[in-house]
């Protein structure tokens, strides 16, 4: 185990730790929601040369060795695939991380007046502190759906020099009681002016003219997922920009990285799969989450379009896959740090961490990872000269955490969490060391590239 890697990467080899999380803090920047992550992947992928998979079904297509594919389910959650020269009931390399983030929700049916204000009423996504996501500006991000089947995608708050938030007390007023800020209080402000020709809810009125004139009536926030997220942009953290501050790392550090390392490889010895997957945050539910279907289905049409498929097979590739479930850790906090046991924890610039179990208590809802596997990974590591940490989430029964590794799991295929560690995780700026950034990409490429003895 290193001390700290900025060592490995004094002098010039800073430049190419820095020109990685160039592009990482801008695509942080512009990408701060589920869907606009997947867009994003299936436009780096449309460029390296990943054919649609639903339409090489249709037109009748195949798939050989070298070849690249991706499939999005809902809009929501990405599979990119290259196919390996191995057949791929030998087993697949995958890389999984989630690509929604906690935040907060516009209700379906949001609008209302108080005090003389339009107000929205939300619901909160994710486990957040609801005081942190007060008094601070925040961008709407979104899509609505008309009846007509049309989609608009809706952002506000970007760089249009306007935003929107939530209020908190000034101190002055909390005397005699300390607010705490509940889930119920947490109402967008979205207006003020009153429209005085407007018979009633005058205040609701002009913002829903402003609406209007996008081609959004109320009854549309029905059909809508508008997610309330931090305004503005990720940047350098620290008097030596050795960090990097910005919304939704948790865990679009590991999903980045992970898409990155997939769309350079070519021709690789296994199957290769970058997951890109939803609702890790609220349990892996739904149909873009990890426990639904989609993703055995997936492999399924892959493996018909590649000429391989049978019912044996399927089983047999999902069983014999390694996985890198790409999350993040809790990082070593220098402020808190008695909910730590700083020799087991993960700490910044000390590279990807591998935690052999998460859950919480008892190592309770953990995938607890195999010896077997985790020494392969350490061999593969080494080979590559890739930093890495064995590491835990916190001091034993102070809390704990999951991902998705324990579904996929569930086929028998070897899975370790490996992921960036993070600090004020759940916070609408979360921070990172960007030397783990780079690391965790090092890592992501040669597990796609392993060749396991078998
Ligand atoms: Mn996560
Ligand atoms: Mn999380």
């Amino acid at each position: 185990m290193e001390t700290n890697i900025w060592e490995k990467y004094a002098g010039s080899a800073r430049q190419q730790v820095e020109d990685f999380c160039a592009k990482y803090i801008d695509f942080l920047s512009t990408h701060k929601t589920e869907r606009e992550v997947a867009r994003y992947a299936i436009s780096q992928a449309e460029s390296k040369g990943y054919k649609n998979l639903a339409q090489l079904m249709n037109a009748g297509g195949s798939v050989r060795a070298g070849d690249k594919v991706y499939a999005v389910n809902m809009d929501k959650m990405v599979v990119l695939c290259v196919i390996g020269r191995q057949p791929i009931e030998a087993g697949i390399n995958i890389v999984g991380a989630h690509i929604d983030s906690p935040r907060i929700d516009i209700k379906a049916t949001p609008l209302y007046e108080s005090q003389g204000f339009c107000m929205m009423d939300t619901h909160y996504y994710g486990g957040i502190k609801k005081y942190q996501w007060t008094a601070q500006p925040l961008a709407m991000h979104g899509v609505i759906v008309l009846k007509d089947g049309s989609r608009q995608d809706f952002v506000f708050g970007e760089d249009d020099g306007a935003c929107v938030g939530f209020t908190d007390l000034l101190p002055h007023l909390e005397k005699d009681d300390k607010k705490d800020i509940k889930g119920e209080d947490l109402n967008l402000i979205a207006g003020n002016i009153g429209d005085k020709e407007a018979k009633k809810d005058k205040f609701k009125a002009v913002v829903l003219e402003i609406l209007k004139q996008r081609g959004i009536t109320e009854d549309d926030f029905f059909s809508a997922e508008i997610e309330v997220v931090p305004a503005g942009r990720a940047r350098d953290f620290g008097l030596d920009r050795s960090m990097i501050m910005g919304y939704g790392q948790d865990d679009r550090v590991c999903a980045y990285t992970a898409l990155q390392a997939q769309l350079e490889v070519n021709n690789p010895e296994y199957t290769t799969i970058c997951l890109l997957v939803d609702k890790e945050e609220i349990g892996s539910v739904g149909a873009t989450g990890m426990r639904s279907k989609y993703f055995e289905n997936c492999l399924a049409e892959i493996m018909s379009v590649a000429g391989q498929y049978s019912e044996l097979g399927l089983r047999r590739a999902l069983n014999r896959s390694k996985m890198l479930s790409s999350d993040v850790t809790a990082a070593m906090d220098p402020n808190y740090p008695s909910v730590f046991n700083a020799p087991t924890d993960a700490h910044f610039a000390k590279g990807i961490s591998f935690n052999k179990f998460t859950g919480s208590y008892g190592k309770y809802g953990s995938n607890d990872a195999n010896p077997e596997f985790i020494a392969q990974i350490r061999n593969l590591m080494d080979e590559n000269e890739i930093s890495f940490q064995a590491t835990e989430m916190g001091r034993v029964d102070q809390g704990g955490g999951g991902t998705i590794a324990y579904i996929m799991a569930i086929y028998g295929m070897d899975v370790i969490d490996a992921g960036v560690p993070v600090l004020n995780m759940h916070a609408p700026w979360e921070v990172v060391s960007k030397v783990d950034v780079f690391e965790a990409y090092r890592c992501y490429k040669a597990f796609f590239e392993a060749k396991w003895k078998k």
